[in-house]
């Protein structure tokens, strides 16, 4: 190539350049410390209350209070509050009135997983199981001889709430069978979407009898009485509790090179988390900084605890009302980051990626701005003005990151908590982690794109 075409096309053409030919030993070093934080954190939270409340330890080891209504706030001051248990918000309080707007970065913490039915336990041919209802988007066929944790809640009548743990460390764990290939003939010829119905992922507790040969239903009752020796419950309680099966694989880093991790629950918390130690790592910002750590994205983000409620709008509420401040104002002077994954270009699956509108792996945060499906339904389409300020900020921070959408025009689609901000009149973009396998009970994402997430995060909040 002649120098002077050298030099017009550097003029001219956009770069991309993988991550690694541009992330400097700094941020090298700074990544993989970064990446051990974020897997430790996922380790321990593997269901939207384990991350909520791991997040409410972390925000008080670094200073953050509980919000109360009424509060008298000032410049640098560090509050938190926390939704039902299962959804955060914290805030570092700017130098600059509310009214100047907020800088947000939303995240959700649930994650695809399989939910207990409300009468859940039964016994079939002397084995005892739970029913399974699945929660947001799976592939049946993936949740099937993987083992299993069962984590979450039972609320009792008298108000306490018990934490339920089963399956940890060296505990034993569940399972969801499939057909041996043997007697699979007629099970293999059905579409993948189809092999595994819903009623079948029934999860298998137990097989061993107590009492009289002759009585019936001796293993559920030896279910039973293991889970009322732990936790003193009884049937009727799972009427009132929220039990969730989730993979019992913890995270690990994947490839020789170990330039990616592998773990349950990427989507979302590992934005999550990088808004998380985003907040905690800016110093004194202008902008008051808003970390949102939402539940019920996987089923479309209703509900009390979800980015739909007006748990947000209440928590921004009183933050203005503190500075005399109209929350209207606020919002539309604020921006938001909807920090959530998107698909990463796999070469296995070219067929529904449009390769030049994809996110890569090792290219840095990848921005969307739009998601939906067919002609954009269902997304919140940010404006170019949000696109070319989110440029800025990122460029200006030395952050690296693309531009995507998930996929082909009309191969798919899917959303985020994007148009929920949005529609609050706050000028939202779409950004995250580009994730392998996403929704899979195992994950994979690039450690250098969770780090430049993280940077992207920070960037938002200090801009
Ligand atoms: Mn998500
Ligand atoms: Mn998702």
């Amino acid at each position: 190539m002649s120098e002077e075409m050298k030099l017009r096309k550097e003029k001219l053409f956009a770069k991309a350049e993988n991550g690694y030919d541009r992330i400097n030993e700094q941020d090298l070093a700074a990544m993989e410390a970064y990446c051990c934080l974020y897997r430790d954190y996922l380790d321990r939270g593997k269901t939207e209350r384990e991350c909520a409340l791991r997040t409410v330890q972390l925000a008080e080891e670094r200073g953050f209070r509980p919000y109360r209504r009424g509060m008298a706030l000032q410049a640098g001051d560090k509050v938190y509050t926390v939704n039902r248990g299962k959804s955060v918000m914290l805030a570092v309080i700017g130098s600059k009135s509310l009214a100047e707007g907020a800088h947000i970065v939303a995240a959700h913490i649930d994650a695809p997983r399989l939910d207990m039915k409300p009468t859940p336990l039964y016994e079939d041919s002397e084995l005892a199981y739970f029913k399974t209802h699945y929660y947001g988007g799976i592939r049946k066929y993936q949740w099937v001889t993987i083992p299993l944790e069962l984590r979450g809640a039972v609320a009792l009548k008298d108000g306490t709430v018990v934490h339920v743990v089963l399956g940890e460390g060296d505990e034993p764990k569940f399972v969801i069978n499939d057909l041996l290939p043997h007697l699979g003939a007629e099970q293999s010829k059905k579409p993948l979407g189809e092999a595994i119905p819903g009623e079948t992922l029934n999860i298998l507790l137990g097989s061993r009898p107590v009492g009289e040969s002759g009585e019936s239903d001796r293993v559920k009752l030896h279910i039973l009485e293991k889970l009322n020796e732990k936790y003193g419950i009884v049937e009727a309680d799972f009427t009132s509790a929220e039990l969730e099966a989730v993979p019992a694989a913890m995270s690990c880093d994947i490839g020789l090179d170990g330039s990616m991790i592998g773990a349950y629950g990427h989507d979302d918390r590992v934005c999550g988390y990088a808004g998380l130690q985003a907040i905690f790592d800016i110093a004194a910002p202008q902008h008051t900084a808003v970390c949102m750590l939402a539940d019920k994205e996987e089923i479309g983000s209703m509900g009390v605890t979800g980015m739909q409620s007006a748990a947000f709008d209440t928590f921004m509420h009183d933050l203005c009302d503190s500075q005399g401040v109209l929350l209207r104002e606020c919002y539309e002077n604020s921006f938001c980051l909807s920090a959530d994954v998107t698909a990463a270009y796999d070469p296995n699956f070219a067929e529904v990626y449009e390769k030049r509108n994809s996110a890569r792996i090792n290219y840095g945060i990848g921005l969307c701005k739009y998601t939906g499906a067919r002609g954009k339904s269902g997304a919140s389409d940010a404006g170019a003005e949000t696109v070319a300020f989110v440029r800025r900020v990122l460029d200006d921070a030395e952050v690296i990151w693309q531009i995507a959408e998930l996929g082909k025009v009309d191969a798919g689609g899917g959303g985020t908590v994007a148009m929920y901000m949005a529609n609050r009149n706050i000028a939202t973009l779409d950004a995250g982690v580009p994730v392998l396998s996403m929704h899979a009970p195992f994950e994979t994402v690039s450690k250098l794109d969770c780090y430049m997430t993280y940077k992207g995060c920070k960037a938002i909040y200090e801009a």
